[in-house]
This record gives C-alpha cells, sequence and structure tokens, in this order.
C-alpha cells in the first residue's frame, strides 16, 4: 500500500530523464548575482525541485502535500529539493517561522542538507535558501528589462492602473508612462531605487500587451516601492520585487528543473515563460529555463486548510491554539498522533491530479490505521471504568493473589516481545461492556434476569482478554440506584493460553485493566472539527462539530507508565486494544504527574453523519 502510484508529475520528469531535457543545461546565473547558494555545477543529470513556503504561519495538511510531492519526487528520481524560503515580502516573514517549518520538513522525514552541491561552503549546514539572497539580482534584471525595452515604470495612481487593467470583457488601456524611452525609465527605476518616491508613487511594469486575454499579461507589476526593513537585508532597498517575478528568478538561479504549485497559478504560466526567456535572450539566465506545473490543491472533507481561517479558529478559541490535535496543522495532527509515514502514505494515496475536488477524511484516519497497525505496541485501557468484582476469587486462589497474565506488544511481530501484567479480585471494565437489561443481541455481561419470554436467563459469560472467562452474578448498588460494582465469578481452569482455554465457549470478550495497579489516565476523545463536509462556506457557528472534544477519565494498563517514561520526547501512538489508536499528550509532561492520551483514530471509521 506504500507503492507508488503513476501521476502526471511523474510522468512529466520520467519523459525529460528519458529525453535529457536538463542533460545539456549549464547552471546559474553569472558569478556575483547574489546566486550564492547556487552557484557551482551540480549534477545536470539531476531534477531539481523546491518546496517555497512564505515563513508567515504554520504549516498545515496542504502544506505537508506540497512537501511530500516535491521532496518525494526529487527523492524518487534521484534528485534534489531546495527548502526555499519566500521572503521577498519584507513585512511578514518571523524567524519563529521559518525554525518551525525547517523542523516539519525534517519531521517528515525529508533531508535539507546534501553533499552534492558545491556552491555550499560547509555541507554540513542545511541546505536552505532564502529569495531574498536574490534581490541585488532580482534588481538587475529589472535594469535589463528597462533597457531592453520589456519594461517601464509607470507612476499612474494604483486607481488609475486599475481602471486601465481592464476586465474578462474589456482590453486594458496602456498607461500614458508606458511609452518613456529606456533612458528615461532607467532615470525613474533608479530614483525609485534611491528613495525618492514615495511608497506607492510608482511600480515598475513589464511591457507586455495591455489587450491580452490573460489579464496578467496586461503589464504585471514587477517592482514596487515599500519603506519597511527585511528581515535579511534590513534597509538596504526600498523597493522590492513581486511574487509573481521573483519567482521564476529564484528557481532559475536555483537551476530547478520542475517548479511544482498549485492550479491558482496556471494563469501565471505565460508570465513565468515570458519572463525567464527575456533574461535567456540578455544572457542573464541560462537555458533550458526551469517550467512550471500546476497541481490542484489537496482539498480534504471537515478540514479548511486557509491560514486565515485557521488563524481565526484560534482567534476565537474556537481551539486550543495552533497545534490542538483537532487542527490540520502538522503541529495539530503530529500532536494527534498522526506519524510522519502515515502522512505521507496519505499524500501518496490522495494523488496529484489537475482538476481539484476533495478527499474524503476516512482516507486520512486509513491511512493512519494502516501505518499504525502493523507497527503500533498494544495495550489495555478503560475509558469509562466500572468496578469488577470476582466473588471466588479468594476462595479459588486465596486472598490477595494476583494472577499472572501476558499479551504480545505487538500481534503483528512477535520480536516485539510480551507485556505482563496481574489479574487480581478487583478490576476495571467498560461501563458499556455491561448491561444490567441486556439489548437484544447483547453478548457482553449482564445479570440473571427474567428474559423476555417470561423465563429466568442466567448471568453472561465473557472472557476477560489475555484471563479467565467470568459469569456476572449481579449487581451492587448505590443509594442513588446507580451501578457501584458489577459483581461475577471466574470459571476455574478457563485461562487464555492454558489447554482448558475452550473448555467454556463464549460470545463475548472484554477489555480490562487491574483495579489493584491500573495507572489514572484522561482521554481526549478527538471528533472531526467541522460537522459540515465542505467547511469554509457558511460561518464557522453553524459548521463547527459541538462534539469535537469529549474528555473521559479511566485507566491504562499499569506497565504502560514505564514505556511512557522511556519514549519520553517523542511519544509514539498505540493501539488500546478495541478502542482505538492514541497517543500520550505531547504538551502535558509526565512530570506534571498527569497522563493524558489524545485519540488519534478510532480502529475503523465510526463517523455517523
Ligand atoms: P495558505 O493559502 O494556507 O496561506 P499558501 O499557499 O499561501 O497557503 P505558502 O507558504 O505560500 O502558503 O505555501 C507553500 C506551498 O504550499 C505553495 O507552493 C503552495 O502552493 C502549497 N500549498 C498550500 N496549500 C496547499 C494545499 N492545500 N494543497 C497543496 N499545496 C498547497
Ligand atoms: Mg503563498
Ligand atoms: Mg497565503
Amino acid at each position: 500500500n506504500g507503492a507508488k502510484s503513476s501521476n502526471f508529475l511523474r510522468s512529466v520528469i520520467e519523459e525529460d530523464l528519458q529525453q535529457g531535457t536538463y542533460a545539456r543545461r549549464r547552471w546559474g546565473g553569472s558569478p556575483g548575482d547574489g546566486a550564492h547558494h547556487a552557484a557551482g555545477m551540480p549534477d545536470p543529470a539531476k531534477i531539481r525541485t523546491r518546496f517555497p513556503p512564505e515563513p508567515n504561519g504554520y504549516l498545515h495538511l496542504g502544506h505537508a502535500k506540497s512537501i511530500w510531492i516535491n521532496f518525494q519526487m526529487a527523492r524518487d528520481y534521484g534528485g534534489v529539493c531546495h527548502l526555499r524560503f519566500d521572503d521577498t515580502n519584507p513585512e511578514k516573514e518571523e524567524q519563529e517561522y521559518v525554525d518551525s517549518i525547517r523542523d516539519v520538513v525534517h519531521w517528515l522525514g525529508y533531508e535539507t542538507r546534501y553533499a552534492d552541491v558545491p556552491g555550499q561552503p560547509d555541507r554540513e549546514q542545511p541546505h536552505i535558501y532564502y529569495a531574498s539572497d536574490y534581490f541585488d539580482f532580482m534588481y538587475r534584471a529589472a535594469e535589463y528589462l528597462i533597457e531592453s525595452g520589456h519594461a517601464y515604470v509607470d507612476e499612474q495612481t494604483p486607481e488609475e492602473m486599475r481602471a486601465n487593467r481592464g476586465d474578462f470583457a474589456t482590453p486594458g488601456k496602456n498607461s500614458p508612462f508606458r511609452d518613456r524611452s529606456p533612458a528615461e525609465n532607467l532615470a525613474r527605476l533608479r530614483a525609485m531605487r534611491d528613495g525618492q518616491l514615495a511608497d506607492g508613487a510608482a511600480v515598475v511594469r513589464a511591457r507586455i500587451d495591455m489587450a491580452s486575454p490573460n489579464i496578467n499579461l496586461r503589464d504585471p507589476a514587477i517592482y514596487r516601492i515599500r519603506r519597511a526593513t527585511h528581515h535579511n537585508t534590513g534597509d538596504k532597498w526600498c523597493i522590492y520585487p513581486m511574487y509573481t517575478f521573483a519567482h521564476p528568478i529564484e528557481d532559475a538561479l536555483e537551476n530547478i528543473t520542475h517548479s511544482f504549485c498549485t492550479l491558482e497559478f496556471e494563469d501565471q504560466r505565460p508570465f513565468y515563460d515570458w519572463l525567464l526567456a527575456r533574461l535567456c535572450e540578455g544572457g542573464l539566465l541560462q537555458t533550458p529555463s526551469p517550467h512550471q506545473y500546476e497541481f490542484a490543491r489537496l482539498n480534504v472533507t471537515h478540514i479548511i486548510t486557509s491560514k486565515r481561517r485557521l488563524r481565526q479558529l484560534v482567534e476565537e478559541s474556537h481551539v486550543d491554539g495552533w497545534d490542538d490535535p483537532r487542527m490540520p496543522t502538522i503541529a495539530g495532527l503530529r500532536r494527534r498522533g498522526y506519524t510522519p509515514a502515515a502522512l505521507r502514505l496519505f499524500c501518496e494515496r490522495s494523488g496529484v491530479s489537475k482538476s481539484g475536488g476533495w478527499i474524503d477524511y476516512a482516507a486520512l484516519e486509513g491511512a493512519l490505521r494502516d501505518v499504525l497497525d502493523p507497527v503500533a505496541q498494544r495495550a489495555l485501557a478503560v475509558l469509562e471504568p466500572l468496578k469488577l468484582e470476582l466473588t471466588n476469587w479468594d476462595a479459588l486462589f486465596g486472598t490477595g493473589h494476583l494472577e499472572a497474565c501476558s499479551a504480545p506488544l505487538n500481534p503483528h511481530d512477535e520480536a516485539a516481545g510480551q507485556r505482563h501484567f496481574t489479574l487480581g479480585r478487583e478490576i476495571w471494565i467498560e461501563r458499556e461492556d455491561f448491561m444490567e437489561v441486556p439489548s437484544k443481541g447483547y453478548r457482553r455481561l449482564y445479570p440473571p434476569h427474567t428474559g423476555g419470554d417470561g423465563n429466568p436467563k442466567e448471568g453472561n459469560k465473557v472472557r476477560l482478554k489475555y484471563g479467565y472467562v467470568i459469569q456476572c452474578t449481579g449487581v451492587e448498588k448505590n443509594a442513588d440506584g446507580s451501578i457501584a460494582k458489577v459483581l461475577a465469578e471466574v470459571i476455574a481452569d478457563t485461562k487464555s493460553g492454558t489447554p482448558g482455554a475452550d473448555s467454556v465457549k463464549v460470545k463475548g470478550v472484554i477489555g480490562w485493566v487491574g483495579a489493584h495497579d491500573a495507572a489514572p489516565a484522561e482521554f481526549r476523545l478527538y471528533e472531526r472539527l467541522f460537522k459540515v463536509e465542505h467547511p469554509g462556506e457558511a460561518e464557522l457557528a453553524e459548521e463547527l462539530n459541538p462534539d469535537s472534544l469529549r474528555t473521559a477519565r479511566g485507566y491504562v494498563e499499569a506497565g504502560l507508565l514505564a514505556a511512557l517514561q522511556a519514549e519520553d520526547e517523542a511519544p509514539a501512538p498505540w493501539q488500546f486494544e478495541r478502542l482505538g489508536y492514541f497517543v500520550r499528550d505531547r504538551s502535558t509532561p509526565l512530570a506534571t504527574g498527569q497522563l493524558v492520551f489524545n485519540r488519534a483514530c478510532g480502529l475503523k471509521d465510526g463517523w455517523k453523519a
């Protein structure tokens, strides 16, 4: 199930490798262009991709898809993927996000250190790129476009520019500044650069076609004036490149071969190609140029992946922070119990297409289950505890006797070995494993009672998992009528794994933990955050699932605590038998004395809309 599936991006790469499209390439921009990371002569037979986040927020499931596409394709085809921080916008970036994005990429299992980039002075350094390192080159490119008549400085007001852009039905109107001479334009560009014009007083625009049916080709802006301190270049610049101008240049300078992006950039591709062709003509860049390919964004039902909406969830306290286990952020998914392998499998299975659509939320959980089932260690837990007393225990085994039981840590992996625990006179069972008046077909514990036919029925027998068969004999009540304790008797010689185990046939097996040694724990039982399939269309309040978190207090198998202490910093998900996959909450350190588990998912899809 982890096998590579074909997709159109893989076909493109395979075709290019076969044709040697990039093998003839002469690499890089010219020396001294500011592209110091990209200098050198990397192996031309390799494909190069990049993941270019803006460091302005926490990554989410959609970004995981983009990381997977770029890093996994590079890995699958012996290539290299660059982590590039798209920090051309001076105002929004923060170091905190740079660090968290880098950590997420590593956590997902991808390497940002490569030994094959000779331009790197210290090969032990993470091989990470910053778009702002290319500002010098970008500025030179803008001067070149102006000198060659492919760009001009427009001093219309923003309102005039908007009005003259036209719309889908109407061609745009040429700016009165469009036909100034290259020399005049160059002087104005330098005046912009030197701080002689106010913010917003002018922009540099590519000179393409104001009547193009593609509005993105109606003389798009490539530089704007913005007096802002940049985290990397400080106050060196008061003009900054526009994203659509910067991005193709970043790709070309880094020798990217395949530039994968989401479909909303499809209409930008003609400009991407136009720009690189002009800069190649001028000798600023080499051919063949990188090529942009668009894929449909990942949309998953019951999930939102817009940064703006995610921020709203946090700010309005619908969730408990960015790493709330219900959030589709990587931090949230991780805290929920998602593993890197599960996210990669989900990305592989959800495919890459040109045509959008929604992936079912069940596929996300399905990938998690499929990854965890073979590897997760097992333990018994009781989420909603009900006391059960084995009334013949002392008579059968002697007062205080504890019966040693064992179970595989992982039934799929004998080498994982056994876990050991003990059964005594009192145990905790799951509240729903007992019914005072059994419903039709109920196979778990119930006391002797009068059946629907008026005849007496004996109390039911079930097996305590890894223990004995027991028979329910009655129930003890509190003053308010609630159940204080279930009473049962052990049936001798029926212990699991002994020759007599099958002497008494039962229809039900229930989980339990010893009341004498089980560790108390809190369980956070999560459901989908949104009850509607396609959230984002109405008010949050109408779309949120009011039951997305329920808390239960119960117990876990005694031996679990030692195992959890050993793994401390990186809790791994466990399967609590019959209940689902749970992970210790990484935000509640064991040192607090609290044991908190997050339910990652159930054992099967139990969602009822
Ligand atoms: P958002 O819309 O949530 O703010 P973004 O696209 O603005 O996301 P970036 O930091 O620019 O955020 O994203 C880095 C990369 O991740 C981009 O190439 C972007 O296309 C990709 N990406 C973001 N969301 C998705 C998604 N849902 N599916 C696939 N790729 C995505
Ligand atoms: Mg973006
Ligand atoms: Mg964005």
